[in-house]
């Protein structure tokens, strides 16, 4: 687990797992924490962590509803998650998906967790819409198309915009099972304005970049959505996302988008 500080009040956590992106933001003597890490190790080495740095949250909240953004709880048990209204829509279409899959992948990795996944009090907010922290306000800005669900942050009061899963530079756009290329392009089209007003954009797995980073990345990302729509087998895959799991992730979006 890495910590960056992206600005006096944004500390981001990267998990050793997909480099998943926990985000404190604070504002005042309020702070909130976006998405999760992973591993137990890290959940429990996050309050401390945070403290220390002083971010101590007093709200979670979460992008999206898949799995790996869910475990705020695992590491701060007495707080309320928060989720887009179109998130706890679809945890209450699939109860128990996102327990089910995090003991999957446990199992697959040999993780052994010290609690079972409860996501408990679970707060629905509007999206679009807003949240406070502090004296500021954090804006909630619809991002499905990876999944049926999610939103994107916007803290303009520290130029900080926390993508959900979009605009990574590790992961090439993933199409979910409920999720649509109209939807996601859409959604690109929404956080382009965005990240030309932000300084920072972090995404739900990979480095936090500039405004400029972003922006290229999000051009990467409409020329791939270009040849998955043509059902290209083979496209070129932007420069450090062409791997062989960035290969397997393309399979996935053509069986998703040819079955929708
Ligand atoms: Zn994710």
């Amino acid at each position: 687990m890495r910590a960056v500080s992206v600005h006096p009040d944004v500390l981001v956590i990267t998990s050793r797992m997909w480099q998943t992106n926990a985000v404190a933001l604070r504002a005042g003597d309020e702070s909130m924490l976006v998405d999760s890490p992973y591993f137990p190790d890290e959940l429990e080495a996050l309050p401390g962590l945070l403290a220390g740095a002083g971010f101590e949250p007093d709200a979670l909240l979460a992008t999206h509803a898949d799995f790996d953004h869910l475990l705020g709880r695992l590491a701060f048990p007495g707080l309320a998650l928060g989720l887009g209204e179109p998130s706890v829509a679809r945890i209450h279409r699939e109860p128990g998906a996102a327990q089910r899959t995090l003991r999957e992948h446990d199992e697959e990795w040999y993780v052994e967790r010290p609690a079972p996944l409860a996501l408990g009090q679970v707060q629905g907010l509007p999206v679009p819409g807003s949240v406070e922290v502090g004296s500021e306000e954090l804006e909630l800005h619809p991002a499905d198309g990876h999944t049926e669900d999610g939103l994107a942050v916007m803290a303009r009061w520290c130029g900080v915009l926390c993508a959900g899963d979009y605009l990574s530079g590790v992961e090439i756009p993933m199409i979910s099972p409920g999720g649509s290329l109209a939807a996601y392009r859409a959604t690109l089209a929404r956080l382009a304005p965005l990240v030309d007003a932000a300084d920072t954009v972090v995404p739900g797995h990979g480095a936090p970049n500039g405004r400029d980073g972003a922006r290229r990345i999000l051009d990467e990302d409409v020329t791939y959505l270009d040849g998955l729509e043509r059902g290209e087998e083979r496209p070129a895959l932007p420069k450090g996302r062409d791997g062989r799991e960035q290969r397997k992730i393309h399979e996935r979006n053509l069986d998703v988008i040819r079955s929708a």
